[in-house]
């Protein structure tokens, strides 16, 4: 793609980003299967809560005192080891404007959530990246390249940014594994992004007291099924959240995320109940998907990656024109074949697999 700049300069680093493609548009409608977003809907609770707003509470600058302290014990930590964000993308942003200089080197695990490359290049960072070992010819399986993270980090690159479970692959890293690179980097920045901590059950999150290093993520965008409101968390020592607000911007979390928030976390059952769903759903939607020809990887998250092979794309095009979308992720693979699909509710992943049984039976 070719991009015209203007003639005022733009900071190196922008220059040089890879150009980002943005979610595609037009989606309400359909059967959206290709962002890992809750694939029901908010809780009613939270459209209750938006209508209670006042003209008041939306004309004055919002403020997160009260909804912090509630949101702290919700997460059991202490206000002062929370920062409230407009999602992940934003903490991502405020963690490399805290940390990262141009030319610091950050490291990640691809493949994986691609903001993280794309918030270090906007931060001028040096991008270390290390691969997933994917098993892509006998059994479906991926894995952790542990040793080589630990041999990277002898180098003390600033940050480390690793999503888990990992998106799109849905590796869980081990307790062990993240604890023996907490002890190795000391001086490293470790985000433990846990966007999808619900579907997988391990956290790290009460080890932000015991390890000055580790940063912890969490949205409301997947299981609480607020993305389109953005709200995120970061986790981390009192000393490290305090360094982040110095560089973060005074309100980045508007008053409906706000409400929304507190409308979840008075139900916490509804959130957990449909985690459950879920992870109900997840191995017999790999199942089928199986019996359908298609090599699925095991996942801890709510999607699996799957491989069609040869297949894949003209798969992943036909669905979209039944109106169910998956996101193909050839790319990412240097291969085409692999689609990451999220899993639903039993009616949408029947709906989903009676559309690829419509296509493969056409070829
Ligand atoms: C979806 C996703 C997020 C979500 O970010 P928000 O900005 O909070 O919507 C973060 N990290 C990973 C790994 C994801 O897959």
């Amino acid at each position: 793609m070719k991009v015209r700049l203007p003639k005022i300069p733009l900071r190196r680093s922008v220059t040089k980003l890879e150009p980002y493609l943005p979610p595609v548009e037009g989606r309400a409608g359909k059967l959206r299967l290709d962002f890992n977003e809750n694939s029901v809907g908010c809780s009613p609770a939270v459209l209750e809560a938006l209508k209670r707003l006042t003209p008041e509470q939306i004309a004055i600058y919002p403020e997160y005192e009260a909804t912090t302290k509630r949101l702290a014990r919700y997460f059991r930590v202490r206000p002062d080891e929370m920062l409230l964000t407009n999602g992940i993308d934003d903490a991502l942003h405020v963690l490399m404007d805290t940390f990262v200089e141009p030319g610091s080197t950050v490291l990640i695990v691809e493949p994986t959530f691609s903001m993280y490359r794309f918030y270090a290049q906007l931060a001028g960072a040096r991008i270390r990246a290390l691969r997933y070992e994917i098993e892509m010819r006998y059994q479906a399986e991926t894995r952790f390249p542990e040793e080589q993270v630990l041999r990277a980090l002898k180098r003390k690159p600033r940050a480390l940014l690793l999503a888990n479970p990992n998106n799109p692959t849905g590796t869980l890293i081990t307790l062990d594994q993240i604890r023996a690179i907490l002890r190795a980097a000391p001086r490293t920045l470790v985000l433990v992004d846990e966007a999808y901590f619900e579907f997988a059950g391990t956290t790290v999150l009460p080890w932000i007291r015991r390890y000055f290093n580790l940063v912890v993520s969490r949205t409301f965008s997947k299981t609480a099924a607020l993305a389109a409101l953005r709200l995120g968390f970061l986790f981390a020592s009192k000393e490290i959240i305090a360094a982040l607000r110095r560089a973060d911007s005074p309100y980045p979390v508007n008053i409906a995320a706000l409400v929304a928030a507190e409308a979840m976390i008075r139900d916490p059952q509804a959130m957990r109940d449909y985690a459950e769903m879920i992870i109900r759903n997840r191995a017999p939607l790999m199942n089928s998907l199986e019996n359908m020809g298609g090599r699925v990887y095991p996942s801890d998250a709510n999607f699996l990656l799957v491989d069609f092979g040869k297949v894949g794309t003209r798969m992943v095009a036909r669905l979209a024109r039944q109106g169910i979308l998956v996101r193909d992720r050839a790319s990412e693979f240097g291969r085409e074949g692999f689609m990451r699909i999220t899993v639903g509710t039993a009616e949408q992943n029947d709906r989903l697999l009676r559309g690829i049984r419509v296509f493969l039976d056409s070829r």
